[in-house]
């Protein structure tokens, strides 16, 4: 069957990278978290200090970073800069709170697609992000957006922290998500906003398992059709 490429965009902790992880999962795809990407960016800045105001040190800084992915035991993808397993300190506050300032940067954003658009070269991927159905693959089979209730989201976000025995207070966690929000949708390069042709999935009421069906199924129809 010919391979498809699945583009899952939309707001902070809708629940579209636990999605598009069991999508990719039952139809034997390859999943790419690229929001992982600009965390792992964001985390060498912050390692290295580098200043965002200064792009001969971005650009320097952008041709130095390598960030892969690997399947650990439990059949996970994590994520690994300069080939260190970065999937905790990347999903931190101090990253969260400035990922999406990193992401605004034209030539973050431009080495970014690159690695992406490459990792999509062969199809047989589940790709999640906010740019995935508009910039990086805006051919792609299926493209799906992600939204949800603001404190559905907090609460789902805080509970994920959690399982990694971080507690922060839904606030806190409320703050971050409308910051991260207004600057995605409203920076320059490359906005968060739906993709044309893209079905819209709100997860305020639904179950996972609901959500992953309804991928799936758009994902099964979109076989056909190719
Ligand atoms: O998906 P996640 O919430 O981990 O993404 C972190 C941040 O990375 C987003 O808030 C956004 O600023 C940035 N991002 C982006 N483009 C993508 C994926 C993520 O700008 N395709």
């Amino acid at each position: 069957m010919r391979k498809i490429i699945v583009a899952i965009d939309g707001y902070s902790a809708c629940g579209k990278s636990t999605t598009a992880k069991e999508v990719a999962r039952i139809l034997g795809y390859r999943y790419i978290d690229s929001g992982a990407m600009y965390r792992a960016v964001t985390y060498y800045f912050q390692q290295h200090h580098i200043a965002l105001s200064n792009p001969r040190e971005v650009d320097r800084a952008l041709k130095n970073i390598k960030v892969t992915f690997k399947i650990n035991s439990k059949g996970i993808s994590e994520t690994y800069l300069q080939g260190l397993n970065v999937e905790d300190p990347i999903r931190s506050m101090a990253v969260s709170h400035e990922v999406s300032q990193v992401s605004t940067l034209k030539p973050v954003r431009e080495a970014m697609v690159a690695q992406q658009r490459k990792l999509g070269k062969q199809k047989g991927i589940v790709m999640d992000g906010r740019d995935i159905g508009t910039v990086v693959f805006p051919e792609a089979d299926v493209k799906v957006f992600f939204t949800a209730d603001l404190l559905v989201r907090a609460f789902r976000r805080q509970r994920e922290l959690l399982d990694k025995e971080t507690l922060i207070e839904v606030d806190t966690i409320i703050d971050n998500l409308v910051e991260r929000d207004k600057i995605d949708s409203s920076r320059t390069e490359s906005p968060l906003k739906k993709a044309d042709g893209a079905s819209t999935i709100d997860t305020t009421h639904i179950t996972i398992d609901e959500q992953v069906d309804e991928v799936v199924r758009l994902a099964v129809a979109a076989m056909i059709r190719a």
